[in-house]
């Protein structure tokens, strides 16, 4: 009981409180100063901006459509590669199929003449592929990449569905 007593007189010791007031006040004068560097470290990039416009990152889309680089890394949807005469490497396989979570990719084999099998359509829905990369990883032969398209919004489901074999220019 004593020694209750004698804590609760310690605590409210005229000294403690000044004390805790001393060190409550230095800490929000640091914090001001702190704020306040802060402030000037921004101000002084913008200005560097201002005086080297060169170092700019910032893009303006949609004026630099026709320029605008994408990154390396950046994932726009599967896609297939064509050479220059627009013959693709895709063997039909079907371990990119098999490799994708979520059905986004179908590979519909035939028959060529000889009886050999060839890929006959590719198909790829884009409206539920989530960009993971899977299918890409899982090609052993490089048919298939990640594009740099990304303005892929449309009205109308149906043209996210895709033929990735199609020969370019061919509309059908
Ligand atoms: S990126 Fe992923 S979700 Fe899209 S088709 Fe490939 S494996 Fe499927
Ligand atoms: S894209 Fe690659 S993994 Fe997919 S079917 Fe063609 S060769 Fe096989």
């Amino acid at each position: 009981m004593d020694f209750a007593m004698n804590t609760d007189q310690t605590a409210n010791h005229p000294n403690r409180e000044s004390k805790n007031f001393k060190q409550f006040s230095g800490d929000y004068l640091k914090k001001i100063g702190v704020g306040f560097l802060s402030l000037l470290n921004g101000m002084g990039l913008t200005m560097s901006y201002l005086l080297d416009p060169r170092k700019v990152v910032t893009q303006q889309y949609p004026e630099n459509r026709d320029t605008l680089q994408m990154m390396a890394r950046f994932r726009g949807g599967v896609v297939m590669v064509h050479d220059d005469d627009n013959n693709h490497r895709c063997t039909g396989c079907t371990l990119c199929e098999r490799a994708c979570p979520n059905g986004s990719i179908s590979v519909l084999n035939t028959k060529n003449m000889a009886g050999k099998k060839i890929l006959g359509q590719y198909i790829y829905r884009l409206s539920q592929c989530t960009f993971c990369n899977l299918c890409i990883e899982a090609c052993p032969f490089g048919a298939i990449s990640m594009g740099k398209d990304f303005e892929l919004a449309s009205y109308d489901r149906q043209q996210l569905t895709l033929i990735l074999n199609k020969k370019k220019g061919d509309g059908s």
